[in-house]
């Protein structure tokens, strides 16, 4: 099986989910890592420390910013001379649009947000969530090169071996870039809980501590803060639910469900959530579930391993005071 991966990064800073996919690769047969870009010399050998047998690279000016044209042809005319079976690709907002538009290129098909995958000779078969994660669907691929982008940390990242070699091919841009990047605003860069292994959600339920005498917004703003210390003590991110997002306590980029992210971290600990299916489908591939909720009969605790029963105002500070003595930090 001739299995390639694609490194995904912004400005040479790899996403992580690009060595859980290499390590997948790994796990049947060589892999080949692609790395496009500018500058992208420490991408690429990273990419051989995670695993790769050979990394091809263009690096090219006309390559320095992400733009689906450039990226999906140069790909594209990579994959038809070299013909790989398998293009992995982690799920990012780039790759989404990048693997579709190179499915179409090279006439072949694209299986996103796949959680599990099997070769078995030349039959891959995947898995993967579908009609918001009510039921799992299981695909033979047949065709070639499939391409596939797998849900962030369903597979796990392979350590890292410093200073591992491999063949490195450098490949000349043909790209004829249409659109230039003018800039980017870093607003809502800083968060990224697709890739936390710890996240600390909070609800409409932050919002409500009559005892403040705030207004709503500013009680929600003592909710996340609380919220925010527990997080950053466990090292993870804040998460959010709709509600929360909706009613202007938080940005939208740390919101988790079906029209947020998608998560999937070791813990999840949901406060002041009830546990709507949209806000399930986002979450419930946590390893360990916690919530904290006023009402014994909030949906969430189905979901939960550990649950408390009570005011998130009251529990988070004493687990997060818990767990400091218990870090002695
Ligand atoms: C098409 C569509 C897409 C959607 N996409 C998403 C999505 O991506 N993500 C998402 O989250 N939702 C999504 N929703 C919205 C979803 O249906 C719910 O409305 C939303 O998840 C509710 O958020 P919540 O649990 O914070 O609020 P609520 O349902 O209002 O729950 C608040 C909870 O907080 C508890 N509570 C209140 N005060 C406290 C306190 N002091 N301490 C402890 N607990 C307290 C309450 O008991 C309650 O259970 C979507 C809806 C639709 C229709």
């Amino acid at each position: 099986m001739k299995t390639w991966v694609y490194i995904d990064h912004f400005k040479g800073e790899v996403q992580a989910a690009s060595w859980e996919a290499l390590g997948l690769g790994k796990t049947f047969g060589a892999v080949t890592a692609v790395v496009l870009g500018a500058g992208v010399d420490a991408a690429a050998q990273a990419a051989f420390e995670y695993g790769a047998d050979e990394v091809i690279v263009v690096d090219d000016a006309s390559l320095a910013d992400y733009r689906a044209e450039p990226f999906a042809s140069t790909l594209s005319a990579l994959a038809s001379s070299s013909t790989p079976d398998l293009i992995l690709f982690p799920t990012t907002a780039r790759t989404r649009e990048l693997s579709a538009m190179c499915a179409v290129d090279l006439n072949s098909g694209v299986l996103t947000d796949v959680s599990a995958l099997s070769v078995d000779g030349d039959k891959v078969t995947v898995t993967r969530p579908i009609y918001e994660g009510k039921v799992l669907e299981k695909a033979v691929c047949e065709a070639r090169p499939q391409l596939i982008t797998l849900r962030g940390r369903a597979f796990p990242k392979p350590a890292r071996e410093s200073g591992r070699a491999g063949a490195l091919t450098k490949v000349e841009a043909k790209a004829d870039a249409k659109s230039t990047v003018e800039g980017y605003s870093a607003t809502e860069a800083a968060v990224n809980i697709g890739d936390a292994a710890v996240v600390v959600s909070g609800g409409r339920g932050v919002s409500n501590n009559p005892a403040l005498g705030l207004d709503e917004k500013a009680t929600a703003q003592k909710g996340f803060e609380l919220i925010g210390e527990l997080a950053s003590l466990l090292g993870g991110a804040v998460g959010a639910s709709r509600a929360a997002v909706d009613g202007g306590y938080i940005t939208y980029a740390h919101q988790v469900g079906q029209t947020g992210k998608v998560v999937a971290p070791d813990l999840y600990i949901a406060a002041g959530i009830s546990g709507a299916i949209q806000h399930l489908v986002g979450m419930r591939n946590a390893k360990l579930i916690v919530a904290i909720n006023k009402d014994a009969e909030a949906p969430i605790f189905t979901q939960a391993r550990y649950g408390v029963v009570g005011d998130l105002f009251a529990i988070v500070p004493a687990l997060t005071a818990a767990m400091k003595k218990k870090l002695g930090k």
